[in-house]
C-alpha cells in the first residue's frame, strides 16, 4: 500500500496489518482512508478538514476497483462522517455512480451513513484568522490543502484505488478539484497498477496524470519510471505553456507491489509492503527528470509529531 502524506501513517499501518489476514484491497484502501477522515487534526480530509469560503466544509471522495473499473465518486458534499465509504457503495451501483452536492448528502443520509457537523471548532478558528489575514495582506486564500490518495495490492494481486479531501481551503461554493475525477485523482488496473494525484486540482486535472502514469506502467515502465516521467515532462510543459506550475505530487504502485513517486514541491507519503513495515519517505524533484526519494529523518517526524 502506498499512501499520500505523512498523515496516512497510522491508517497505512492498521490497513496492511489487515492485509496480512488476507483482507480485500478495497476493504484496506477504505480503513486506511476512513482513519485519516475521522482524525480531527488533519486539516484538510474529512472531520475537521478547513471549509469553503461560506466557512461550510464541503468534501470530495472516490473509489476504484482495479479488478472492474467500478469507479464510485463523491463531491462537494456535507456533514457525512466518511465520505470515502460513500464513493465505495455508490461504485457498486450500475448508474448514478458520482453524485454531488444536497444530491450526494441526501444519498448517503438514506443510505444509513452517519452524520456529522464536520466543521470542528479548530477549523472553524483557522477559517475565521484567514478571513481576517486576508483582508491584511496579499496572502493566497488557498494555502492549505492536501488529499489523502491511497493505492493498494492485496495477496490475490486485486487492485484498489481511493481519494478522500475537503479540497482548497477557502474554495468557492461548489469548486471541484482532481480528487474524485477518474484518470486525474487517482486511477488503478489490477492487471498494471495504480496511481493517486494530490496538489493544486485545476492544474492537475489538466494532465490526468494518474491515467497516464496506469498507462506508462503497462507500457513496461517501473513505477518510478512512469511516474517520472508523466510528472515532470507535464511539470515542463505546463511551466512552458502557462509560465508555471501548481504543486503535483503522485504516487503509484505496480502489480509486483513496487512503487514510485514524483513530485515538484516537498513531498511525504508512506508505503508498507509485504516485507516492509510502514514507513514515512520524503521525496523531492532531483536533478531533470528524476526524485530524490528518503526515509524521514527522526528530526523530520518530531517536528511532524508536534
Ligand atoms: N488535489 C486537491 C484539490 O485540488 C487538493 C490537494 O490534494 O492538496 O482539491
Amino acid at each position: 500500500m502506498i499512501a499520500t502524506w505523512a498523515m496516512a501513517y497510522d491508517g497505512v499501518k492498521k490497513a496492511s496489518g489487515e492485509l496480512k489476514n488476507n483482507i480485500s484491497a478495497a476493504d484496506a484502501l477504505e480503513i486506511a482512508i476512513k482513519e485519516v477522515e475521522n482524525h480531527p487534526f488533519y486539516k484538510s480530509v474529512g472531520y475537521g478538514g478547513l471549509p469553503n469560503e461560506q466557512g461550510i466544509v464541503e468534501l470530495d471522495a472516490a473509489f476504484m476497483d482495479g479488478d472492474n473499473f467500478n469507479i464510485g465518486a463523491v463531491a462537494g458534499m456535507q456533514d457525512v462522517k466518511n465520505p470515502i465509504s460513500v464513493a465505495r457503495k455508490l461504485s457498486e451501483q450500475q448508474f448514478n455512480r458520482f453524485l454531488v452536492g444536497d444530491g450526494a448528502t441526501a444519498y448517503a443520509q438514506k443510505n444509513g451513513f452517519e452524520r456529522v457537523n464536520m466543521l470542528t471548532e479548530s477549523a472553524k478558528s483557522s477559517w475565521e484568522k484567514r478571513i481576517e489575514e486576508m483582508k491584511k495582506s496579499e496572502l493566497s486564500p488557498y494555502d492549505g490543502h492536501d488529499t489523502v490518495g491511497v493505492v493498494c495490492l492485496d495477496a490475490k494481486n486485486s487492485m484498489a484505488a481511493g481519494t478522500s479531501t475537503s479540497g482548497l481551503f477557502m474554495k468557492m461554493q461548489g469548486r471541484v478539484g482532481d480528487s474524485p475525477l477518474s484518470g486525474s485523482g487517482f486511477y488503478v488496473d489490477s492487471e498494471i497498477g495504480g496511481a493517486s494525484a494530490t496538489g493544486l486540482g485545476e492544474d492537475l486535472m489538466k494532465g490526468c496524470l494518474s491515467y497516464e502514469i496506469v498507462r506508462l506502467m503497462g507500457e513496461g515502465l517501473t513505477p518510478q519510471q512512469a511516474a517520472d516521467k508523466a510528472v515532470y515532462e507535464f511539470h515542463d510543459k505546463l511551466t512552458k505553456r502557462k509560465g508555471k506550475a501548481g504543486a503535483m505530487s503522485l504516487i503509484c504502485m505496480n502489480t509486483k507491489g513496487e512503487w514510485g513517486v514524483a513530485t515538484n514541491v516537498e513531498f511525504p507519503f508512506v508505503v508498507a509492503t509485504e516485507t516492509e513495515e510502514p514507513k514515512i519517505y520524503v521525496a523531492r524533484k532531483g536533478d531533470g527528470h528524476s526524485t530524490i526519494i528518503e526515509e524521514a529523518s527522526q528530526e523530520w517526524l518530531d517536528n511532524h509529531e508536534e
